[in-house]
């Protein structure tokens, strides 16, 4: 409520988010998570929380109107398509070279996700998070954020055997005949309950095509798990359709933390001010970064140091399709939750997920998003003109991405006899090179913060969301983000609290 005193301040209700909040509240500290998207806990008129990604309204996306989907174009004829303005799920940020998609709403990124839970391969570790102890990552931080995300893995008999994988069976023999390692990936979607799907026992949601806009069975998102533990704990609260717009030092110590909050046309219906002894920024990657650099360009904490807004990066996301010959259909059914990828991340630098198309219709095509180990960094900047947030990030910087992911794809194509489909991303387009869904850095660990989040000139502020990690991951970033967030906050609260 407006005037209250909170003793901790959550911005934002992500993974990195998720995790403060937990454990704080185990630890018997009175926790406020503040989140500018939605609660998405109530049915909409047809029944459903979430809208299906075939027939998106406007509970797709965030205050637009018109769709943006990534896979925008079918058969060369884009699919976008009229909405109506509303605090829809997925926000697909428009920078100069580049959108940047992410989850609005309670649980954040894990709303909207493909749920692929990857803890990176150890020997990558040191170029991921140079300043974190890799033994203490791998032997308690990693296994404590995968139990408490709920990862499983496929069954590989049920893989083998299932319709609605044939996508990634195609996408395994080819990856083998061209001499590729095929990994499965884990995932925090339910396994049993996929099964149960495909044997039409239970309401279909990965075999329904839902996904981008919302999984409404199946999916152990954070709501589920690390944000059911917070609130069982009975310690913690979670204001919807708030957006934290300023944090300063107040008088009597603390911080002031200014609060809009929305309505579902996106316009201010009131704004707060409360007074919190710890501040967690957990906004995201690009959240976060835009209210520090925000924060210290317009005198509201002027000391931040001048790291926060760089190293930024995409973690390498490229996306592209192949034409696969007439005799290696890839399915009419495609479970929305891929569940396989290549791996030539050492070779080529580049790993690619064998991504659905869940159309409902047989198209002879392999989607793959490649991660790759793009060097490239932009910067978050202060533009008092417009009075936004400006991200350098050029177009071009996605070529080291494609000249990665070729080294998987060319290679398969000539040993198959395939050609790439050019007609997914616009009309004869390759290559998708404007997008991510990884965003990650900004306020980089033992630089933007000291090498536990603090921001070091405001004690009781903290960053503990995918700011800290420099640009890259080398594989799905979410565990990576928890793990970490799971290290910091065991080490705030064991000294700072
Ligand atoms: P987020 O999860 O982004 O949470 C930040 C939250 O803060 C959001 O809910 C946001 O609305 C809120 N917020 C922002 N600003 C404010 C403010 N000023 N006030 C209040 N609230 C605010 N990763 C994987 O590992 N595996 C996958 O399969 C995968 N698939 C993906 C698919 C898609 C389509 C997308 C978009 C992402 C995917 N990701 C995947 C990436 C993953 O979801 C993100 O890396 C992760 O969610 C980032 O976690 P975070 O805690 O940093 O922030």
């Amino acid at each position: 409520a407006d005037g209250a005193r909170v003793p901790a301040l959550v911005v934002g209700t992500g993974y990195g988010g998720s995790v403060a909040a937990l454990r704080l509240a185990q630890a018997g500290v009175d926790v406020h998570m503040i989140e500018m998207g939605m609660a998405w806990d109530t049915p909409g008129s047809d029944g459903k929380i979430f809208c299906n990604t075939t027939s998106p309204d406007q509970r797709s996306y965030w205050l637009r109107t018109r769709t943006k989907a990534p896979l925008n174009f079918f058969l060369g004829f884009p699919i976008d398509r009229d909405i109506s303005r509303y605090t829809g799920i997925l926000d697909a940020e428009e920078f100069g070279g580049i959108t940047v998609y992410q989850g609005r709403g309670v649980g954040g990124g894990s709303l909207v996700n493909g749920g692929m839970a990857v803890t990176p391969k150890r020997e990558n570790f040191a170029a991921i998070l140079p300043s974190v102890n890799a033994d203490e990552m791998y032997n308690t931080y990693y296994p404590r954020a995968n139990a408490g995300l709920g990862v499983g893995t496929i069954d590989p008999a049920w893989f083998d055997s299932t319709a609605c994988y044939q996508y990634s069976r195609v996408g395994r023999k080819q990856a083998q005949r061209s001499g590729f390692p095929f990994v499965f990936v884990p995932d925090v979607y339910d396994w049993d309950y996929m099964k149960q799907e495909a044997a039409g026992t239970v309401t279909k949601s990965a075999l329904a095509g839902e996904i981008l806009y919302g999984n409404n069975h199946g999916k152990k998102s954070l709501q589920k798990t690390y944000i059911a533990q917070a609130k069982a704990t009975g310690r913690v609260t979670v204001s919807a359709l708030h957006q934290v717009t300023s944090v300063s030092p107040a008088a009597g110590g603390g911080y002031t933390v200014v609060i809009d909050q929305l309505n579902t046309t996106g316009g201010v219906a009131t704004t707060k001010t409360v007074t919190a002894d710890r501040v967690f920024f957990a906004a995201g990657s690009v959240g976060t970064s835009k209210l520090l650099v925000r924060l210290k360009a317009t005198g509201a904490l002027p000391n931040l140091n001048n790291e926060i807004g760089k190293g930024w990066g995409d973690n390498g996301n490229v996306m592209c399709g192949r034409a696969n010959h007439l005799w290696d259909p890839t399915g009419s059914l495609q479970s929305t939750i891929p569940c396989s990828g290549i791996d030539n991340w050492d070779a080529g630098g580049a790993f690619a997920e064998v991504a659905p198309i869940p159309t409902g219709i047989e198209t002879y095509a392999s989607l793959y998003l490649s991660i790759t180990k793009n060097p490239n960094r932009a910067q978050f900047t202060w533009n008092a003109a417009t009075g936004k947030v400006d991200l350098n990030w050029q177009l071009a910087w996605k070529q080291p991405s494609i000249d990665m992911a070729k080294t998987i794809f060319d290679k398969i194509n000539s040993k198959e006899g395939t050609i790439y489909r050019t007609d997914l991303f616009g009309v004869y387009k390759v290559w998708n090179d404007t997008l991510t869904y990884h965003p990650l850095g900004g306020a980089v660990l033992n630089k933007a913060t000291d090498n536990y989040g603090r921001l070091t000139a405001y004690p009781g502020l903290y960053v503990i969301d995918g700011s800290l990690i420099p640009g890259n991951t080398s594989v799905n970033p979410f565990v990576t983000i928890t793990a970490l967030a799971e290290r910091n906050i065991e080490k705030i609260i064991a000294t700072d609290l």
